[in-house]
């Protein structure tokens, strides 16, 4: 465990430099390269339960868990060992498995609204796969997503809210035509009369509803008290779709994930993270009569050369029945009050304007002082002081999110001690930031 504060990265910091000149920003995915924390990334040389060593040998208590996957933590034996026996079989059959199966049942006992799934890749795949699916059901084209909300990087979401109440909109990304995204309309979260307004403004032509029931990508947000079950109403009296995202929240607020949670139940999910176990994986399921439109056995195409892939079903499946275990869900509850709870008295005591909290094993901490709503309130954040609280974090082995607009994860891995030594290391760090 590092407990100086005179961190060694040599090879990390060799082997980003060289990365920059082979990859745009010296990585496959933006955050990873910390621009919004400042300083280098580090580079992980391996993980193994709540752990992370880099490639200088440094070891860290893990956070992140690859953005929400390693639930079971990092490497479970019986997840690998599952992985080794499946491997011995091939690595990708490009037909029907009984693996699917499996998990597909998994999914379907698991998540209230799904009946029927289809697996894909990749959360964004998931995402952009059942906007055409809400599309093609009602005839409609005009869809509603939120503020803050991140729904994978396909075009049709790579839209914010303009300054207005709710804003006709324009495209966040060069490269994004406006063609593509004027169909997308947005609203801020928690904003239950902003989406009656653009529900009145269009009447018949809204597709339906997308959001992250409880928000993870603009740091934690969780919904007000009867803002799910609004957007339930108002999608029901407009013969619109509601579309629950849950890739960051599916199996890891609850086995049934967030609708199971506040129990309003969606016509249709995203799911992705926690069901491939760390491979990759992504699904969007929901209402039998919906999903009857899909390939092959209705008209709404959507395809996948690697999906369903044999090694990525048995990860999930393996990493589901881990999570069946009586307790798990009060055991990650547990450790993550503890850590959330601990990280805010910790920093309100250093009298740091602070304000978080968690549900299930995501959690989060903003400095501001709060309440926050939606992502007008999250931007007030302190980015700068989460920049220095970030570094010096990892400084003494703890590595958090690099961004203060990202959820934390805990797993089942993470111990007590785990969440003690964590705290220890932000009190003195907390302390002594400016
Ligand atoms: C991560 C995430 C996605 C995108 O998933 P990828 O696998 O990164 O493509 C979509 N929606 C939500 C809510 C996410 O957290």
């Amino acid at each position: 465990m590092v407990n100086t504060t005179s961190l060694k990265t040599t090879k990390s910091e060799e082997i980003f430099v060289a990365a920059q000149k082979l990859m745009p920003g010296g990585v496959s995915s933006p955050v990873r390269a910390f621009k919004s924390v400042g300083g280098q990334p580090i580079v992980f040389d391996r993980v193994q339960g709540a752990y992370i060593w880099d490639v200088d040998g440094n070891q860290y208590i893990d956070y992140v868990g690859t953005w929400g996957p390693a639930i079971c933590g990092h490497a479970h034996p019986d997840v690998i060992a599952a992985l080794h026996k499946a491997l011995d079989k091939g690595t990708s059959f490009g037909a029907p498995s009984v693996q699917e199966n499996i998990l597909a049942e998994m999914v379907i006992e698991a998540v209230p609204s799904i009946e029927m799934v289809r697996f894909v890749n990749s959360g964004t795949e998931a995402c952009m796969s059942v906007l055409r699916l809400i599309r093609a059901f009602t005839g409609r084209d005009k869809i509603i997503k939120f503020e803050g909300c991140y729904h994978g990087h396909a075009d049709m979401f790579l839209v914010k809210a303009g300054s207005g109440v709710a804003t006709l909109g324009l495209p966040d990304s060069p490269g994004v035509p406006k063609t593509t995204t004027v169909n997308t309309l947005t609203a801020p979260y928690n904003d239950l009369e902003a989406v009656k307004t653009l529900f009145a403004q269009n009447p018949d032509e809204i597709a339906g509803v997308i959001l992250e029931p409880v928000v993870g990508n603009a740091g934690f947000i969780v919904p007000e008290a009867g803002f799910l079950e609004g957007l339930r109403e108002l999608t029901q009296e407009n013969g619109s779709l509601l579309v629950f995202d849950e890739v960051m929240t599916g199996f890891r607020l609850a086995y049934g994930g967030a609708q199971e949670r506040f129990g309003v139940t969606p016509d249709l999910t995203t799911l992705g993270k926690v069901i491939g176990g760390g491979l990759p994986v992504g699904a969007y399921g929901g209402r039998k009569d919906i999903m009857s439109m899909v390939a092959p056995a209705g008209p709404m195409y959507q395809a996948g050369t690697l999906s369903g892939n044999p090694l990525a079903m048995t990860a999930g499946i393996k990493t589901l029945e881990l999570l069946q275990k009586p307790g798990t869900y009060e055991y990650l509850e547990k450790i993550t009050k503890k850590l959330t709870e601990g990280l805010l008295d910790v920093a309100k005591a250093a009298g740091h304007q602070v304000c978080g909290g968690h549900l299930g094993a995501m959690f989060g901490l903003f400095f501001a002082s709060g309440p926050v709503y939606n992502y007008e309130d999250a931007k007030k954040s302190d980015t700068t002081k989460f920049g220095r609280f970030h570094r010096r974090m990892l400084e003494r082995g703890i590595y958090l999110a690099p961004s203060q607009f990202e959820a934390g994860f805990t797993s089942l891995a993470h111990t007590q001690e785990d969440i003690e030594r964590t705290l220890n290391a932000a009190q003195v760090v907390l302390s002594s930031l400016s």
